[in-house]
């Protein structure tokens, strides 16, 4: 009999959240600020509340802090409690000297997948770096994975990446943020076509409705609209086998956009470009769980 994990309509997957408290954690939070204008604190406990009229069961937490094993050390004990929480994305710097036996340290708990490093406080071509790379390599050698917080300037420099580990598994986070108010297209659209000819990097369907004028377009049906475009571009390049959705949530909440709203418009985006029981799996659950390794029968 089928269990509700193997049904294409139950039991999916959010591939990319936050939580943060920036007074008590201590962590020294470079984003966001006291004076950001966002909430101080989101808890996991407010984000079991926004999923629950949601087919969203499980989730995966992406650091927020550079460099702070303190940071993935935290949301494994709130992992504890709160089982949704099936993958941790660690802020660990690959051109730390103890990189791979930190890595190696929070990687004892099965919910640490892989890492990733803020790179708006970096160099642009910081990737490219010959420390880094060897942090990389040392990433690759682990089977964990490398979220890419990526932005169109720096999209240059992943096609060297992944010609120097081509092992690595990569993600794009955010579709790589195209800037979508101004409606550029073709230089975003050429480097994503490049980018998706390593067959090891993925791509979050995520952290769009923030780069809508949702101001000017305020149903979700006219920022669906505008996200088409670049949704339909980025399955085109990676296919529906290397896409998968994210809420980016409570990034997401600046767009005005509560969580269920995002969903939405991200159900509605796949039921029109990608149709199908199987690629709503796919993208809504199996691509996380192949990515990110990920074990939802994690208690
Ligand atoms: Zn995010």
């Amino acid at each position: 009999m089928a269990t509700q994990s193997d049904t294409p309509l139950g039991g999916f997957v959010d591939s990319h959240f936050h939580i943060w408290d920036i007074k008590t954690t201590r962590f020294g939070y470079r984003w966001p600020r006291e004076d950001s204008g966002v909430p101080f604190k989101y808890t996991p406990a407010q984000l079991v509340d926004v999923m629950k009229p949601t087919n969203v069961e499980h989730a995966v937490f992406v650091q927020v802090n550079n460099n702070c094993p303190e940071e993935t050390v935290w949301l494994c004990e709130l992992a504890e409690e709160y089982k949704f929480i099936k993958g941790i994305v660690a802020g660990l710097d690959p051109t730390d000297k103890d990189f791979g036996a930190t890595l190696d340290r929070l990687s004892q708990n099965p919910r640490v997948v892989g890492i990733r490093h803020l790179l708006e406080f970096e160099e642009p071509d910081w990737l490219i770096r010959d420390d880094v790379i060897e942090g990389l390599k040392i990433l690759e050698s682990r089977g964990k994975t490398f979220d890419l917080q990526m932005v169109p300037a720096l999209m240059k420099y992943v096609p060297t990446v992944s010609q120097r580990i081509p092992g690595l598994k990569m993600m794009v986070d955010h579709i790589a943020k195209p800037n979508i108010r101004e409606g550029l297209f073709d230089d975003w659209a050429k480097d994503i076509t490049k980018m998706a000819e390593n067959p090891n990097m993925y791509c979050k369907i995520s952290g769009m409705v923030t780069e809508v004028d949702t101001k000017k377009y305020t149903t979700l049906q006219e920022v669906e609209e505008q996200l088409v475009p670049y949704v339909k571009h980025v399955l085109d390049c990676f296919g529906p086998s290397r896409c998968m959705y994210g809420s980016d949530w409570p990034v997401s909440e600046m767009s005005g956009i509560p969580y269920k709203g995002v969903y939405d418009i991200a159900c509605r985006l796949i039921n029109r470009l990608a149709p199908g029981p199987e690629n709503t799996a796919a993208i809504f659950r199996d691509n996380a769980v192949k990515f990110y390794g990920l074990n939802l029968d994690l208690m």
